[in-house]
């Protein structure tokens, strides 16, 4: 192996080296083509090489890119605090920037457990969630992260497994069907807060849509009403992890609008710059604030480019563009023209057991057979292929752990939400191909 000194994710591997992007499109040093239909990590959400964002970034720059939370406040952050408040649901939220999704759902954990301390109730101090959930990598998030591959080498370090339910209706782990289980899944959060006591649970954390943990799992549609009615009946916060579902990705700004619930507290990350500079944020209501405004007045937590001017103007930019651009309503539009393509793609293959997902986050997950559902055996590593395969025809597809506990297989489909009905064609032709040839190699 060529000694090399930048860590990738498979230190044995070639990757190709990018050069530009534009659009839907990124082009790599030997002029190939990729489709990004992944939109990088379901990120690139308004696509690549805009003009009107490099434009925001530059002047930003000509003024300060860098100053420190702790010593001065700045325009770009100001305005966009607000400008998330005002778009989220029921309004009235505060933000706290960080830089990435992991330090979002952290941040969010911590200041639900200060919460209770300055309320005089240091005890609910532990984060419930989900099997079969993704909160981030940092060793807080991953605590509580039911991702089984991302946890395995890490588990003495951190909090037990997450044990709720969760609302995964095409292979229910408790062996119910929607609407008969009368959300069996969601009350199953109500046992565990029994079984732990409540006394002892500061927040409750959730995907609105589950992602990389399950491949786009819509829940039932009165699943999140549920789940909240639990948490406010036994004091508990309840923070939706929006960093994949929010910024327009589902059809709606952000994934909970979809559940009519507003969160106490939410993570916000990918989609928020769309990648062109790092930038996330946890928002927290009003009432979440109101002990620690009359307490300590501090929250304890920060990074060195939290609130950084540069990312913030940045961000207001790509939310305005979603905005001028109408890009919810396009996630919507096409989000539906895809699903439909993709459906009718499956009709013919029989190795997807489902098509789902909400807007333009969209997944197939791959069975052995249909009517069984029964998954593949971990060694064929069907997702990896189809991954692999697409990616060497030009086209980006996000991997997903399908099952529970991470036993199936699963990819994600979720472009930019600029893509048009020419370009969705072209990704629905590559990625028929792409499984017509992984089912024939495995068959
Ligand atoms: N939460 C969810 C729902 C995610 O999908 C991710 C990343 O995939 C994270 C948190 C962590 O975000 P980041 O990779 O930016 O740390």
């Amino acid at each position: 192996m060529k000694r090399e000194h930048l860590i990738k994710p498979v230190l044995d591997r070639h990757y190709p080296t990018i050069e530009y992007g534009k659009g839907v499109f990124l082009y790599d040093d030997q002029g190939k083509a990729y489709l990004d239909a992944s939109s990088g990590a379901v990120t690139a959400g308004i696509g690549h090489g805009v003009q009107e964002i490099v434009d925001a970034m530059l002047e930003q720059a000509n003024k300060v890119s860098f100053v420190y939370r702790s010593q001065f406040t700045s325009e770009p952050a100001e305005k966009l605090a607000k400008k998330l408040s005002d778009s989220a649901p029921g309004g009235d939220y505060w933000a706290f920037f960080v830089n990435s999704g992991s330090e979002a759902t952290e941040t969010a954990m911590k200041i639900a457990i200060q919460h209770w301390q300055e309320k005089g109730r240091p005890g609910k101090n532990k984060v419930l969630s989900r099997r079969m959930s993704y909160h981030g990598i940092t060793m807080g998030a991953l605590s509580m992260s039911g991702h089984v591959l991302r946890r395995r080498r890490f588990i003495p370090l951190l909090e037990d497994l997450p044990v709720a339910s969760p609302p995964y209706c095409y292979r229910c782990p408790l062996n119910k069907t929607y609407p008969d289980c009368r959300l069996a899944c969601a009350d199953d959060l109500e046992t565990v807060v029994k079984r732990i006591g409540a006394e002892h649970i500061a927040a409750f954390i959730a995907e609105p849509i589950i992602g990389a943990a399950g491949g786009a799992v819509v829940p039932p549609e009165d699943y999140y009403k549920r789940i909240k009615e639990i948490c406010d009946r036994h004091d508990i916060l309840f923070i939706a992890d929006e960093v994949m579902t929010g910024i327009a990705r589902t059809g709606a700004m952000f994934g909970m609008e979809h559940f009519g619930v507003e969160p106490d507290l939410m993570a916000l990350g990918k989609g928020m710059s769309a990648g062109y500079t790092p930038m996330a944020a946890a928002l927290v209501k009003d009432h979440v604030m109101e002990p620690i405004l009359n307490g300590s007045k501090s929250i304890m937590s920060g990074h060195t480019y939290s609130a950084n001017p540069q990312s913030a103007a940045v961000s207001l930019a790509v939310l305005d563009y979603i905005d001028s651009h109408r890009l919810v309503e396009s996630a919507k539009a096409k989000g539906s023209y895809l699903l439909n393509r993709m459906r009718r793609m499956a009709e013919t293959i029989g190795i997807i057991g489902d098509v789902r997902g909400k807007g333009l986050l969209l997944a197939i997950e791959l069975v052995s057979d249909r009517s069984s559902k029964l998954p593949f055996p971990p060694g064929l590593a069907v997702t990896s292929r189809i991954v692999d395969k697409a990616f060497d025809k030009g086209l980006l597809v996000y991997p997903a752990a399908g099952g529970v506990d991470g036993e199936g297989d699963a990819v994600i489909v979720a472009p930019p939400l600029t893509i048009s009905e020419e370009e969705i064609d072209l990704l629905v032709r590559l990625l028929e191909e792409t499984v017509r040839e992984v089912m024939q190699e495995i068959s």
